[in-house]
C-alpha cells in the first residue's frame, strides 16, 4: 500500500483495520452511499432529520459563547424560497468561512433547534463539489476524503491487469453491463445515479458469476462419481416415522422420499433442500443419516458453529434414540471420530481425520460455507472414484422462479408449510417507547428476549456524521439504565470466537435475560424460552434478513413477539417492514420482494444500508446472465 503516493506506514495500518491490505483492496472498496448535490432542495421544502443538500446566501453570521465556553456560530441561509437558520457548536472556524460572499453549498440535518424551538440545519458542512460525492465507510483517524484521494492515487499504481475485462464482450452485451474498468470508474466517479446503478449490477453480477461458477464446478466435478448405493429401506423409513415425536408433514414426507431415491441411485447426488426457519430440516437429514447408517455407512453433518454442533448432537440422540446408531461431535474441543454419525464444524476436515466409510454429508446452513471448503470435506471423504451423497439445507427463501438459476445444476427440494401447532410469531411495527414495556413484560414472565442491532459503519463527511445508529453496547447501557436489574449479554463480530460461544451458551442456559447483538446471531440459535425479538433501527434490513432473525423466536410452546423498531428510512422502509409485520411466510415474502424491489433500487441521498449481494441476488435477468456466463466458463 505504501506504493501510492500519501500513503505511509500509519495510513497503512489504518487501511489494514478496515481489511484492506493491497491497491486491489482498496480500489474494490465501494462507496457505501453517495451525496447527490445537483439538485439542492430549497429551504422551505427540506425534511426534518434528513439529510440534505441546500444551497443559498450566508447572512447574519454571529459566534457567541455557550456556558460552557463553546463557540456557537449562527447564520441564516436564504434562497428564493425563504430562510433558514444554521447552527454550529464548538467550530469557531465556521464564522470565517461563512463569510465568503456568493451562494454556498451545504449539507446536514435539519433539527428542532432546543433554544428556538425553530428548524434549524444543525453543524452542516460546506460543500465545495456540485457533483456526486462518494461516502466511504471509514474507521478512526481516516475521513472519507482521505479514501478517495488515495482511491484516486491508487489507480496509477494499480497493476494493468486487475483491469484487464475477465468476461467475454458479448456476455456483458447480452446483460447490459459496462466493462470492468468503466465500472469502477463509475463506482468511485460518477456523473450520474444511473452510472452508480449500471456499476454496482456489474460487480453484482462478477460475485454472482463466481458463486454460480463454483456450482457448476461442483455439479459438474460430480458427473464422473459414482456414489454409495444405500437402498430406500421402506420398513426403515416407517419405523423412524412412527418412532418420531410429532408426524411429519406433507413436505418433509416428499423430501425424505426423495433423498431416498437419490441416495439408492448408485450416483454421488447433490440436493438442495430449502425450507423456512422451523420447517423442520432437521427431521428430514435424520431419516438420511438414518439410512446411510444401518446399510453400514458412516454418515456426517457439518454446522458453522460448537453450539449447532451440540443441538445437533442432542436432537439426533432424541431422534434416533430407538435405532441403535451413535452420534459423536468433531470439533475444536472434541474428537468422536468412531461414532457412526459425525456431527461437526469445520475441525471435520483438521489433520488426523479418521473417516471410515461415508455415504452421506449434510451441511447445514450451507450458505456459511464456501465452495472450496464443501469441495475438500467431500474429496475427504470419498475413495477412489466414489464420493458421499451430499444433502445442503437452506433456511433462505428462495422463490421458484430463482431456484433454479441461483443454484445451478442442483436439485432442489422446497419445505413449504410449517409444522401444525407451531405457536405464530406476533410481528408489530413499533415506536421506540414501545419497547420497554414489552422487555418488561416478557422478563417478568421468567423469559428472555434477543434486541438486534445493524452492524455498525462509520460514516461521515468533512466531519459529519451521517449515520448515527446505536451500538451494540449503547444499546445495552440503554436497557441497564430503563431496566436496571436484567442480565445482559453483547454479542458483536469484534468478540472472540470462545467469548461468542460463552455468551450464547449463558443465554441458551438462562442465564441472561436479554441478549444484545448484531446479525451474528441470526444462524440457527436455537433457545425456546427466547420469546421476544425486538430489532432496532429495522429500516436498516432487508426483508429476508428480517425474516430470518425473527425466526430465532418461535421456538417454544410460548407465544412469542417480534417488535420492528423503525427510525427512518421512509416510506418504503415502513412498507417493507410493514410486509413483514403481515406475513409469516418466509417464500411469500421472498416473492414480494423480488416483486417490489426488482432489478436494482434507486440510488440517492436516502439510500441506506445498501449490500451487494442480496439485493442483486434478486435480479432475475442478471442472475440468469451469470449463470449463462458461469455454465460456459465450466464447460
Ligand atoms: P429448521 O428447518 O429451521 O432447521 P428444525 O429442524 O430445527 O428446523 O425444526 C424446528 C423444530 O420443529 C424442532 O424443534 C423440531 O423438533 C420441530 N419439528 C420438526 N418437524 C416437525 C413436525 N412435523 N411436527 C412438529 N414439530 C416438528
Ligand atoms: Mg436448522
Amino acid at each position: 500500500m505504501t506504493a501510492i503516493s500519501g500513503v505511509g506506514p500509519a495510513r497503512e495500518a489504518q487501511l489494514e483495520r478496515l481489511g484492506l491490505f493491497t491497491i486491489r483492496d482498496l480500489l474494490w472498496w465501494f462507496p457505501r452511499h453517495y451525496i447527490d448535490c445537483r439538485h439542492p432542495v430549497y429551504v422551505a421544502q427540506a425534511a426534518l432529520d434528513e439529510l440534505v443538500v441546500v444551497k443559498g446566501r450566508i447572512s447574519d453570521v454571529t459566534t457567541t459563547r455557550s456556558r460552557r465556553g463553546q463557540a456557537v456560530v449562527r447564520a441564516t441561509i436564504t434562497d428564493t424560497s425563504g430562510e433558514l437558520p444554521a447552527i454550529w457548536f464548538g467550530q469557531p472556524f465556521m464564522a470565517d468561512s461563512l463569510q465568503r460572499p456568493g451562494e454556498r453549498l451545504l449539507v446536514g440535518k435539519i433539527r428542532i433547534d432546543r433554544a428556538t424551538r425553530q428548524p434549524t440545519l444543525m453543524s452542516a458542512t460546506l460543500l465545495t463539489t456540485t457533483g456526486i460525492i462518494p461516502i466511504y465507510s471509514v474507521t478512526k483517524g481516516l475521513t472519507s476524503a482521505a479514501i478517495a484521494k488515495m482511491i484516486a492515487t491508487a489507480w496509477y499504481e494499480l497493476k494493468k491487469g486487475e483491469l484487464v475485462e475477465p468476461w467475454p464482450k458479448e456476455a456483458l452485451k447480452a446483460a447490459d453491463l459496462p466493462e470492468r474498468k468503466k465500472a469502477l470508474r463509475w463506482i468511485h466517479n460518477p456523473t450520474n445515479p444511473e452510472q452508480i446503478k449500471a456499476a454496482r449490477r456489474r460487480f453484482a453480477f462478477d460475485k454472482l458469476v463466481d458463486l454460480q461458477r463454483g456450482l457448476w464446478a461442483e455439479r459438474r466435478s460430480a458427473e464422473g462419481f459414482s456414489g454409495p448405493e444405500i437402498p430406500a429401506d421402506v420398513a426403515l423409513l416407517k419405523a423412524y416415522r412412527q418412532a418420531l415425536p410429532f408426524s411429519l408433514t406433507d413436505g418433509q414426507a416428499a423430501a425424505i422420499w426423495a433423498l431416498a431415491q437419490d441416495l439408492a441411485t448408485g450416483q454421488a447426488s447433490r440436493r438442495l433442500l430449502n425450507g423456512d426457519v422451523g420447517s423442520g430440516k432437521t427431521a428430514v437429514a435424520a431419516a438420511g443419516l438414518l439410512l446411510a447408517a444401518k446399510a453400514g455407512w458412516q454418515s456426517v453433518l457439518l454446522a458453522p458453529t460448537d453450539l449447532l454442533v451440540q443441538q445437533h448432537v442432542a436432537t439426533l440422540q432424541k431422534l434416533l434414540g430407538s435405532f441403535d446408531v451413535t452420534v459423536g461431535a468433531v470439533t475444536a474441543r472434541q474428537k468422536e471420530w468412531g461414532a457412526d454419525i459425525l456431527v461437526g464444524t469445520h475441525a471435520l476436515w483438521s489433520d488426523g481425520a479418521q473417516y471410515k466409510e461415508v455415504g452421506l454429508i449434510v451441511i447445514d446452513e450451507q450458505h456459511r460455507f464456501g465452495v472450496e471448503q464443501r469441495d475438500k470435506l467431500w474429496n475427504l471423504t470419498g475413495a477412489g472414484q466414489r464420493r458421499p451423497h451430499l444433502l445442503s439445507l437452506s433456511a433462505t427463501p428462495i422463490p421458484r422462479s430463482l431456484a433454479l438459476t441461483l443454484y445451478g445444476g442442483l436439485d432442489v427440494t422446497r419445505l413449504r408449510e410449517k409444522p401444525a401447532g407451531r405457536q405464530p410469531i406476533k410481528t408489530e411495527v413499533v415506536k421506540e417507547g414501545a419497547v420497554w414495556p414489552l422487555l418488561r413484560e416478557t422478563i417478568a414472565r421468567g423469559e428472555q428476549a434477543y434486541v438486534v442491532c445493524p452492524l455498525i459503519e462509520e460514516l461521515e463527511l468533512n466531519g459529519l456524521l451521517l449515520d448515527e445508529r446505536r451500538t451494540v453496547t449503547a444499546v445495552a447501557e440503554e436497557i441497564t439504565g430503563q431496566l436496571p436489574l436484567v442480565r445482559i449479554g453483547v454479542l458483536h463480530g469484534k468478540l472472540a470466537a470462545s467469548d461468542k460461544d460463552e455468551v450464547i451458551g449463558q443465554f441458551a442456559a438462562g442465564k441472561l435475560d436479554v441478549l444484545v447483538a448484531t446479525t451474528v446471531v441470526e444462524v440457527g440459535v436455537d433457545v425456546p424460552n427466547a420469546t421476544l425479538m425486538v430489532i432496532e433501527n429495522a429500516e436498516r434490513f432487508g426483508i429476508a434478513q428480517l425474516h430470518q432473525l425473527r425466526g430465532r423466536v418461535g421456538r417454544g410452546s410460548q407465544a412469542s413477539t417480534c417488535a420492528l423498531v423503525v427510525r427512518g428510512g421512509g416510506r418504503a422502509a415502513q412498507q417493507r417492514c410493514q410486509h413483514v409485520a403481515s406475513t409469516d411466510d418466509g417464500f411469500l415474502l421472498a416473492e414480494y420482494d423480488l416483486k417490489e424491489r426488482g432489478p436494482g433500487e434507486l440510488v440517492g441521498l436516502s439510500q441506506s444500508g445498501y449490500q451487494l449481494g442480496f439485493i442483486d441476488e434478486l435480479d432475475v435477468e442478471l442472475i440468469e446472465a451469470a449463470n449463462e456466463l458461469a455454465k460456459q466458463l465450466t464447460a
